[in-house]
């Protein structure tokens, strides 16, 4: 969400929370490091190409320009980007007022260069004096839209530099009717223009890093919510273990890694004995409740298989048990119905056991020739017919050839 704070008319550039800004600020700050030092020097170059206004004034004044703007000035902003440049870590490392007080200490000192310039005698009987104060303009763009300080820095620094221009006009021009007041306009609408550019700017880019912390937020949800959603049509509701399309799945690859690699894969079908009787008598609530305690047990008894349990339909369940023969399959069978048989279960109208029972089908093959598991699953389903037939609460297996050919 965009605070209100941002979207109300002229808000203040600060984020609600203290997190927000902090990443903000350093989210920003090798970046804003990189482009200040590149836009630093074009600006030096162009703050140079002055010189040939001073060149046109005087040579007096031309000669100080080159000592001021050339000499001392431009080493020292060439010093002082090297030396930015060469321990980046380090500006980085500091809080980011740092970097933009460099910023702010150079174009002041760039205003100083022109100050000094306009003091000298030359050029304060010069008919050039009050339009070389046009120098400011470039100074005062340099700070609030050509490095974009943030607007809180470009407003003292805007300030600073109109102070010295102001300081200059005062003391300046000699020459009579000189346009001063028109001038003095001049330079301060630039400064005001261009300070509300880098509010624009400023809040602008406040509101993008908004947005794009409101997008990772959603899409942290969506993939939460993929994730999510891949579960549950994976998964049986009532019961929490497999539904048939992970079952499916599930069998198709058990069925080809056997196929590839030559190994045995076994399947269970098991079903819940007068389930229906279960139903009838205890209602359907504990008839749900009995399907849960049936596939936990289930689970418990292949886990150590790698099984995976799957609610078939109904009171059914299957179970894939991948690397596995037939005789472990059979005793795994044994085990799982005796644990469903001894779960705690009472089921009174049952003509098998006072509790509740399951038979079970097996099936195992070791498929050599690829074909498909619907043979596996189709002597599954007979074995657990016979299980069914011969007094259901039991195992049963169909005696045919283990190896399934396509
Ligand atoms: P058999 O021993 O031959 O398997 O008999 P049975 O009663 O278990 O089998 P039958 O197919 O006659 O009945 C299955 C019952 O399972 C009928 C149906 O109401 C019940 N059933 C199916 N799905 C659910 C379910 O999700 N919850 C509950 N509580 N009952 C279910
Ligand atoms: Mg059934
Ligand atoms: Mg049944």
């Amino acid at each position: 969400m965009i605070p209100a704070s941002m979207s109300r008319g002229l808000p203040r550039l600060r984020f609600e929370s203290a997190e927000d800004e902090h990443h903000f600020d350093k989210g920003s700050q090798a970046s804003r490091l990189r482009y200040f030092l590149i836009s630093g020097w074009v600006s030096l170059l162009i703050f140079n190409g002055f010189l040939v206004v001073d060149w046109l004034v005087s040579p007096d004044v031309f000669a100080l320009g080159v000592l001021v703007r050339l000499m001392i000035f431009t080493s020292f902003g060439i010093a002082t980007m090297l030396v930015a440049w060469r321990y980046r870590p380090v500006v980085l490392a500091l809080p980011s007022g740092f970097a933009e007080g460099m910023v702010v200490m150079t174009g002041v000192l760039a205003a100083l260069s022109v100050a000094v310039v306009l003091s000298s005698p030359a050029m304060r009987d010069s008919h050039w004096s009050v339009h070389y104060h046009g120098g400011f303009v470039p100074v005062i763009m340099y700070g609030t839209v050509v490095q974009r300080l943030r607007f809180r820095h470009a407003a003292v620094f805007a300030g600073i530099v109109l102070l010295i221009h102001w300081a200059c006009m005062a003391t300046g021009p000699r020459e009579a009717n000189a346009p001063v007041i028109p001038m003095l306009l001049f330079v301060s609408s630039v400064a005001m223009y261009t300070l509300i550019i880098n509010y624009r700017l400023e809040y602008e880019e406040r509101q993008q890093f908004l947005r794009h912390q409101r997008s990772q937020v959603l899409l942290a949800q969506l993939d939460r919510s993929r994730i999510e959603l891949e579960k549950a049509s994976r998964c049986d509701p009532l019961t929490g273990v497999a539904n048939r399309r992970a079952f499916d799945l599930a069998m198709q690859e058990a069925w080809a890694n056997a196929v590839a690699q030559g190994t045995p894969l076994s399947l269970l079908l098991v079903d819940v004995d007068h389930f229906k009787a279960y139903n009838d008598f205890y209602g359907h609530p504990a008839g749900d409740q009995c399907l849960r305690t049936v596939a936990q047990t289930l689970q418990a008894a292949v886990s150590t298989h790698q099984g995976l349990v799957a609610r078939w339909g109904g009171e059914e369940f299957a179970v894939v048990l991948p690397g596995c023969a037939l005789a472990e399959a059979q005793d795994v069978a044994a085990r799982a119905r005796h644990a469903i048989q001894v779960a705690g279960l009472r089921h009174e109208r049952s003509p098998t056991a006072a509790t509740v029972t399951t038979s079970l089908g097996v099936a195992s093959a070791v498929p050599i020739n690829g074909g498909d598991w619907a043979e596996l699953l189709a002597r599954a389903d007979a074995a657990l017919y016979e299980a069914k037939r011969g007094g259901r609460n039991r195992v049963s297996t169909l005696h045919r050839p283990e190896m399934l050919a396509s």
